[in-house]
């Protein structure tokens, strides 16, 4: 049988992006600054608490820089409690493999596939957010041979519930230079997430992108907790005072380096009840006032957020409203923000 799969045409390699769409020394001096001010808050030396919040995905271009704008103006107020890495997702993962999957795929979401266009698109947007508000931002790394292509740009990646379990996302996350938050698999077993932090912790030799490679291990691998189905598919949360706390003590029994994690307020959390993330966000702070052991362990949170509440289908077109995950409105999270930075002392 003939190989059923056609050979369009030959991608830039990152490299050739990069020289290609080239950055700012302006644009490497924002992102090497706040490199370093995350991983002071991952190592615990400094006291400011993450947030890692955005659109589930970054659909169209004018409506997240129009978000972005927004929320600099926000970070500023609350700069002294709270550090925003704005959540720039254009690489989608999908439960049945089919539909919208992210701007690198669809530069224009009510238009065909085109691979080259969605990675001169993603590197574009990115670039943008930077200029145009000062953040660097999170990305999931959903194809870990494709991070070269946005590496300059990023200051944060989570590796989905879908892929945490894969050796080479581990292994890709180890060699990045940037926090890799490793998430719960949908499946709730923290134990996958354990072992992957301590794959991405470790040094690792491995072919990437045609090249035998050696990575340092990355310290900054942490975890993220994002709730879980059980096997009929119904949601259940991971943020409680409980879970948090068997977090920690698991931990306890390994040697990983800054132990850190993230809660996801949205998907199996919320059970995409996406007005539940400012109890979800409110209650995980109060866990961490209850416990010393969990008040150093959660470093922020990650929300799902948006310029309009919900979610629409693709070709509804809502500017500034969701077509994946359902996202908190602006104006709510907005409140959100003051009211976290008002709780944490
Ligand atoms: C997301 O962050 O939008 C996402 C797909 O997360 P998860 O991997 O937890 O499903
Ligand atoms: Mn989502």
């Amino acid at each position: 049988m003939e190989m059923q799969m056609e050979f369009i045409r030959k991608l830039p390699i990152p490299a050739d992006l990069k020289k290609q769409f080239p950055v700012t020394e302006k644009i490497r001096e924002i992102k090497e600054q706040r490199d370093e001010e995350i991983a002071g808050i991952f190592r615990g030396e400094d006291p400011r608490f993450l947030l890692i919040i955005g659109p589930c995905s970054a659909d169209r271009e004018d409506a997240v820089l129009d978000y972005m704008t927004r929320l600099a103006r926000v970070q500023e107020k609350v700069k002294d409690k709270i550090f925003i890495i704005p959540r720039v997702y254009t690489n989608k993962p999908r439960t049945k493999g089919v539909g919208y999957k992210g701007m690198l795929h669809q530069p224009d979401p009510d238009k065909g596939e085109d691979m080259l266009a969605g990675l001169i698109a993603i590197r574009e947007m990115h670039s943008r957010v930077i200029r145009e508000t000062g953040f660097t931002c999170a990305e999931e790394m959903l194809y870990p041979e494709n991070h070269r292509y946005l590496s300059d740009l990023l200051s944060y990646v989570a590796i989905g519930a879908r892929s945490v379990e894969d050796q080479l996302h581990r292994m890709v996350a180890s060699g990045i230079g940037i926090p890799a938050g490793m998430k719960n698999p949908t499946g709730g077993d923290i134990s996958v997430m354990m072992n992957a932090m301590v794959a991405a912790q470790s040094r690792q030799k491995f072919i990437y992108r045609g090249w035998e490679v050696q990575t340092t291990g990355n310290p900054y691998a942490h975890a993220i907790l994002r709730g879980y189905v059980d096997r009929f598919g119904r949601s259940h949360p991971n943020y409680h005072y409980e879970d948090l706390q068997n977090l920690f003590d698991e931990y306890q029994k390994t040697d990983l380096e800054n132990p850190a994690v993230i809660v996801d307020c949205n998907h199996s959390n919320s059970g995409k009840q996406y007005l539940e993330q400012i109890r979800i966000a409110k209650d995980v702070l109060h866990s961490m006032r209850m416990s010393k052991d969990i008040h150093g362990l959660v470093k922020g949170l990650m929300i799902e957020s948006y310029l309009e509440d919900g979610s629409q289908k693709i070709g509804e077109g809502v500017y500034g409203k969701s077509i994946t995950d359902p996202c908190l409105g602006w104006d709510k999270s907005e409140r959100l923000i003051y009211e976290l930075a008002d709780e944490l002392e």
